[in-house]
Parts: structure tokens; C-alpha cells; sequence
């Protein structure tokens, strides 16, 4: 990938910035598509990116002046509240869960109300409805294929912790057709977060239970390429790394791990041939990761592959014209993480030479609310301001 060349001056950084001022300009809103219903729902989630980060990238690459990063150019923009049930900052599981639920969680809840540590109530997820339609269902990661947002949508646990729990929900409940991504995670023995209640099963059994279902198994980029993509009912687990996937700053040659946006085009090369229509969760795990390090290198090269995945959807969904007309696509980060701000420089900007200094206001999560960018049926819903949990409403509207 691109180099980044960057360096941190105490909490300052400095980064130079790309060169081309390409064209400007979105993609054109259909009105009609609002009286559709949407076949396809792709959802796709920059974990952790606050607006400032998008600032940053579109620097980076474009220069101030130069050409928007691909979903800035989707034609509805809104934005969300993010708050938890329990908290004002939110975590990515009680966000991801109003999401996928349409009600507040606690945080470290996973489309569960719990008491103590089990489910008193677990209502359905969008993917779980749009199984229940008749349509495939695919979860993309970077971080383990079980970790909290993509679990919000695949299974109901009490703790996020509860990561092996996740992974069976996930083969043996719901039967996704498509989880790619880092590995299957443990369930935690921690006394704050006991997943005791949830015996019986260690990560290896789930991967074999997958098999026994019928599920090709990958573990390699080549594998996964490798895969004949239009077998009728085709089920693909991936798992690429034990842990989440090696940073895009972090690869060097050889790598045999896939990127997000090759998973990206291998799940929708799966998920189209099915007649019904699908629903494909996508989430630029790491963005949040980078955030909680207040580390420009990591953060750029995973907005980066981010906004690659995003053009291959875009590809994908401009290649026949049909998609356009019944797919809804939305990009939306679950809260924002460090307080990233770009504080200057102040002068002459649009020159090869530019700078960005930024720096952050911590290391956690913040209350800000974030940007909800979106096209297709459905969509002219979510440009205004909005609750997380709306997202659920428009969703479960559009494919009804
Ligand atoms: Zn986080």
C-alpha cells in the first residue's frame, strides 16, 4: 500500500499530504428508489471514525482542496446520537446492538437485556429478520470475526467478552453465510466478565461443527480466492489471523492474510447468487483501534482500505443497474474515538508540501455525535438528525 509518512511531536502530528486535486462532486440521488423496498442492505461500519478522521484521510490523499474519499460522495448524509442505555459514551457492543436491535443496551451488552449474566431479553437483529425474509446473511471484519459489532448482529450474549459463545450463535443459530474475518475469540474467565453460563464449547469445535454443517473452511487470502463463488448455497467461514488482522501499516510481503476490501468483494460474490436478496455487515474494525493508540500511521492505512472496501461495494452495486434500484448502503461509524481534531496549519493550503497537525483529547471513546452517509431504498431517511437506533427502523423498513 501507499507509504504514510508521518511523525508525532508530543500529542502534535504532522503528515504530508498527496498531491492530485481530482474531480469533485457525489453520486446523484434516484427519487424513485424511495418507493422500493430494498432487496439488498449492505451496512458498513468505520468503527470509531469521527469526522475529523475523514478531514485527515481526504488531506492525506487528496490534499484540502482535492477530490472527497468515496462514501463522502453517497447521496443522503445524516447524523446520529450515540449514547448507551447506561452510559453517554457508548462501547461498539451497545452501539452496534441499537443498531442491529433497535433499542439501547448496556454497554458489553450484545442485543441482550441481561440481568446478572444472562439474556432476559434478546430481541431479533436486522439479520436476523433478513434471514427470516429468505435472505443470505454475511458478517466482514478486521478484528476477530467475533468481536463486538459484528457480534451485535449475529448473536445475543450478555458480555461482548463472551467471544466462543459468539461464534457458535453464529454457525449453529443463525447459520450466516458468510463470516470473514480475524479469528474466533475466547470467552473470558475474567470475574467481571464470566461467560461460565455459556460451557461446552472451545473455539476449535466451533470451527469443526462449521465444517460438519457444510461451511468451507479458509485461512489464507489464496483459499479464499480460491473459492467457487457461485456454488448454489455456498456457506464460507474465514478466518485469517487468531487475533484480529495484522494492520494494514504492519504488512509486509507475503503476507497470506486478506485485506478488507478483497473480503469485502469475495462476500458480496457469494452473497448475490441468492435469489432473495442478502444482508452484509462490514465493519473498518480497526479505525477504533488506531484511535485508542493516537496513531496517524495505523489510523490512515486503515481509513484507507476502508474506503477501498467502499468502492468495491460501489463497483458492485453500479455494475447492473437493478442494484441500484434495490440496494441500501450505509456507511456509519458507531461513536468517535480519541477526540481526534485537525488543528492546523494555518496559510496557503493546496500545495504538495501541506501539512496536517492534529492531535487527540484522549485515548477512549468520546459522546460525539457521527456521520451517517447513505444511498438506495430507504435512504431518504437517514439525512437528517438522528438516534442510533433509527437505523434500525429504517433497515427493518426497507426490507419489508
Ligand atoms: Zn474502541
Amino acid at each position: 500500500m501507499k507509504k504514510i509518512y508521518l511523525s508525532i511531536v508530543a500529542t502534535a502530528v504532522i503528515l504530508s499530504c498527496g498531491q492530485a486535486m481530482a474531480e469533485k462532486g457525489g453520486r446523484h440521488h434516484d427519487e424513485h428508489i424511495n418507493e422500493r423496498s430494498a432487496k439488498n442492505v449492505i451496512f458498513m461500519v468505520p468503527d470509531g471514525m469521527g469526522l475529523s478522521n475523514v478531514t485527515a484521510t481526504r488531506i492525506f490523499l487528496n490534499g484540502p482542496n482535492g477530490d472527497r474519499l468515496s462514501f463522502e460522495k453517497l447521496p443522503t448524509i445524516g447524523y446520529q446520537s450515540t449514547h448507551s442505555a447506561d452510559s453517554t459514551v457508548t462501547d461498539s457492543a451497545a452501539a452496534a446492538s441499537a443498531w442491529a436491535a433497535g433499542e439501547k443496551f448496556n454497554n458489553g451488552e450484545i442485543s441482550c437485556h441481561s440481568e446478572d449474566t444472562f439474556c432476559i431479553e434478546s430481541p431479533a437483529t436486522i439479520l436476523e429478520l433478513a434471514k427470516q425474509a429468505g435472505k443470505a446473511t454475511g458478517l466482514v471484519a478486521t478484528s476477530t470475526i467475533t468481536h463486538a459489532t459484528p457480534a451485535s448482529f449475529g448473536a445475543h450474549v450478555n458480555s461482548r467478552k463472551c467471544e466462543t459463545e459468539i461464534g457458535r450463535q453464529y454457525i449453529e443459530e443463525n447459520s450466516i453465510d458468510v463470516l470473514l474475518g480475524g479469528g474466533i475469540g475466547s470467552n473470558s474467565t475474567s470475574s467481571s466478565y464470566n461467560c461460565a453460563q455459556y460451557p461446552g464449547q472451545d473455539r476449535d469445535a466451533v470451527i469443526t461443527n462449521a465444517q460438519a454443517q457444510g461451511y468451507t473452511y479458509v485461512t489464507t487470502a489464496d483459499e479464499m480466492n480460491s473459492i467457487a463463488t457461485d456454488d448454489a448455497g455456498l456457506k464460507v467461514l474465514g478466518l485469517f489471523n487468531a487475533g484480529g488482522l495484522t494492520p494494514e501499516y504492519l504488512r509486509a510481503d507475503g503476507i497470506t492474510e486478506p485485506r478488507l476490501p478483497e473480503m469485502t468483494k469475495t462476500a458480496l460474490d457469494i452473497l448475490e447468487d441468492n435469489q432473495a436478496g442478502f444482508f452484509l455487515m462490514v465493519e473498518g474494525s480497526q479505525i477504533d483501534w488506531a484511535s485508542h493508540a493516537n496513531d496517524p500511521d495505523y489510523q490512515l492505512g486503515e481509513m484507507i482500505a476502508f474506503d477501498e472496501s467502499v468502492q468495491e461495494v460501489l463497483a458492485w452495486i453500479d455494475a447492473e443497474p437493478d442494484r441500484r434500484h434495490n440496494t441500501l448502503l450505509i456507511v456509519a461509524a458507531d461513536h468517535e474515538t480519541g477526540g481526534h481534531a485537525i488543528n492546523g496549519p494555518y496559510g496557503t493550503l493546496s500545495n504538495e508540501d501541506e501539512l496536517i497537525e492534529a492531535a487527540w483529547t484522549g485515548t477512549d471513546h468520546t459522546a460525539t455525535d457521527t456521520v451517517v452517509w447513505s444511498q438506495g431504498p430507504g435512504s431518504h431517511e437517514l439525512g437528517r438528525a438522528m438516534d442510533n437506533t433509527d437505523l434500525f427502523t429504517v433497515m427493518e423498513d426497507s426490507i419489508e
